[in-house]
């Protein structure tokens, strides 16, 4: 795998031309995905130069069955490299958008707070909670814009492909859960985990926001692909393990099956978009229409802020 450190100005001509393609986000625990022989080919990394900064690199790459995506990491492609509380999520979607993605599957590795859900289940959340308090959560800063709906905060279209996908590759998967979005780096103390059980929810992760409503901003379908990786403090009682991730609070064997359901998030992706028609029910690309009626933007989303 090679990266062309290379800037690519918003709105260039190269972009405006791009033929518009799936977006892919790949969250943590992922690695693997990206070495040897089977692993994902990745084209020269580009990194966007946005408003908000420059992107982490955008690659393309050919899904199993040969559809091309655009593809991302969160966080890095050789290892955890960027914490989820330093990801630009602005200049990442930004990037992606500008680049002529209409639609992003992100993936996020997650905690279970529900104790039914055993490590290496796939979920397809519907909601969300979010927890975070330090993060960028608008691109409107300063503007009067963003005021949303999200009543569904995840595209309805691109989780019922995922649940496609899911059920066409055969993996273990949950429909529906609430996620919560906790701000990190540490993790959740037991108490806390308790709460967000109180509250509904049934995954825990550092990730899905701000970028969920960010993309909802840009007029992005977005939905996420968690699989669970470890329970949760407190879900069942673990020893503390200073020699393993999470610390024991997933052992070796679910940290072995969860790696194994990671080996999956390919297939399970390029099954989701295969099942997914250009002409897809959802009113996400429609999200800012009203700001658009009432004159306050135009139809170029590059407009839509001021450039620092
Ligand atoms: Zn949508």
């Amino acid at each position: 795998m090679t990266r062309r450190r290379r800037a690519v100005p918003p709105g260039s001509a190269g972009a405006r031309r791009a033929a518009p393609l799936p977006a892919v986000i790949l969250g943590s625990g992922i690695w693997h995905l990206l070495r040897g022989r089977r692993g994902l080919r990745l084209s020269r990394g580009e990194i966007g130069e946005t408003p908000f900064g420059p992107s982490r690199p955008i690659f393309s790459t050919v899904l199993p069955g040969g559809r091309r995506v655009l593809l991302m990491t969160r966080h890095g492609e050789a290892g955890y490299d960027v914490g989820a509380w330093s990801v630009n999520y602005r200049a990442n979607l930004w990037a992606l958008k500008d680049r002529g993605a209409d639609l992003v599957l992100s993936t996020s590795a997650c905690g279970g707070i529900d104790p039914r859900l055993s490590v290496g289940t796939f979920v397809v959340p519907h909601d969300l909670l979010d927890k975070t308090t330090r993060r960028a959560k608008t691109f409107f800063e300063g503007a009067g814009l963003g005021i949303v709906r999200h009543g569904q905060p995840f595209c309805p279209a691109l989780r019922a492909a995922l649940a496609e996908g899911l059920a066409a590759v055969g993996v273990r998967h949950r429909l529906g859960g609430v996620y919560v979005c906790t701000d990190g780096p540490r993790l959740e103390t037991p108490a806390e985990i308790c709460s967000y059980a109180r509250e509904g929810a049934t995954i825990v992760g550092m990730t899905v926001a701000p970028e969920f409503a960010l993309s909802r901003e840009l007029e992005l379908c977005y939905a996420t692909l968690s699989w669970v990786v470890n329970l949760a403090e407190g879900v069942v009682p673990r020893p503390y393990r200073p020699d393993l991730l999470f610390e024991g609070m997933a052992t070796e064997e679910e940290l072995a099956e969860g790696d194994r359901a990671a080996a999956r998030l390919p297939e399970v992706l390029a099954a989701a978009l295969d099942r997914l028609s250009s002409d897809r029910a959802c009113d996400c690309r429609r999200a800012m229409e009203h700001y658009k009626q009432r004159g306050d933007i135009g139809e170029d989303f590059r407009t839509w802020v001021k450039r620092t």
